[in-house]
């Protein structure tokens, strides 16, 4: 049996697998209030994985391992984490694993949160009983990860996948890594609502400025809601570099699936279908027709169940069944 732990800006969630069996034994989730600081916040995150294997009635000694999926870079080595922008202070050099480890005496392994949705929808979700999968998070930022041969490709300290970060034009505006012209500048959740700003400023979308005015919060689906014409070509616009960046993927690896998950892939077929179409003109020397281009299938569960497979697959675990 595995934990899986998704580290979250705003909150932390925690589950506890029955590899074998494929089963989802216990659940948490609970606020992370990262302005308490990292060792607050681990003496937390301790109590919780004892209590939610206590909940599902087994013993901490029958846990083989713990996944940590974690919103930045990390260490593999030391456990460490590097760089978490979303919580206060940053986590710069904070022991996560061996912390978490000397607590509870069972292994922990970190992942980064957008690697661990790509492994858990490949073993679960929308690509399930596929080889090779590729997996985009658009949400506020953008990332990403890379299945192969139903293993996760980590690179450098499970750096590989950082599908965000390529670049679409080469003066393009300027990312919050620093480069000019990343995916993420042109078409992430935060770049579409700061695009929508400009636009509400000039006065070229008045029934979105309504609807603010009226309490709504601005998002890519009020956006989409809207009738301001300049609102949905924005939109189209961001579609088109979506569907560039994630031909640029298609064309690098030629995967079975394509999973598009985070908060803006939740506007669903019309998003996936306008990035299918550019694809197909694209890509001109892959069978795209045999590529699904699909919308997650976890939901908010992707990130710790694909925490907790990565600690049974980095702990030797045979076989890690399908969740039924
Ligand atoms: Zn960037």
């Amino acid at each position: 049996m595995f934990v899986g732990v998704d580290l979250g800006g705003t909150k932390i969630a925690y589950a506890l697998i029955d590899h074998k069996q494929g089963r989802v034994l216990a659940r948490r989730v609970t606020p992370t209030d990262s302005a308490d600081g990292p060792d607050a916040v681990l003496m937390r995150m301790v109590g919780d994985i004892r209590q939610v294997v206590a909940d599902a009635g087994v013993a901490l000694s029958d846990i083989r391992g713990i996944g940590c999926g974690v919103p930045g870079v990390y260490d593999d080595a030391t456990g460490h984490t590097l760089f978490l922008p979303n919580l206060v202070g940053t986590w710069h050099q904070v022991p996560v694993g061996p912390t978490l480890t000397a607590a509870l005496g069972i292994p922990v392994w970190l992942i980064n949160d957008a690697r661990a949705f790509v492994l858990a929808e490949a073993a679960y979700g929308a690509g399930r009983g596929h080889a090779n999968v590729v997996g985009f998070t658009i949400g506020t930022g953008i990332g990403g990860g890379v299945v192969i041969n139903q293993q996760l490709y980590m690179g450098i300290d499970g750096t590989a996948g950082e599908f965000g970060h390529q670049t679409l034009a080469l003066d393009g505006p300027q990312c919050g890594c620093g480069n000019y012209g990343c995916l993420e500048a042109f078409a992430s959740g935060s770049a579409m609502v700061a695009q929508a700003n400009v636009l509400i400023e000039s006065g070229q979308a008045p029934d979105l400025a309504r609807r603010i005015a009226h309490g709504m919060q601005l998002t890519p689906s009020v956006m989409v809601s809207c009738s301001d014409i300049a609102v949905h070509q924005l939109l189209a616009q961001a579609y088109q570099y979506l569907g560039a960046g994630v031909a640029n993927v298609v064309s690098l690896f030629s995967p079975n699936v394509v999973v598009l998950g985070g908060s803006v892939a939740q506007l669903g077929e019309p998003l996936c279908a306008a990035v299918r179409q550019v694809v197909i003109e694209r890509c001109r020397a892959t069978p795209v027709a045999r590529i699904a281009i699909v919308t997650a299938a976890l939901g908010g569960d992707a990130g710790v169940l694909g925490a907790a497979v990565w600690a049974a697959h980095r702990s030797g675990a045979e076989d890690v069944r399908a969740l039924t």
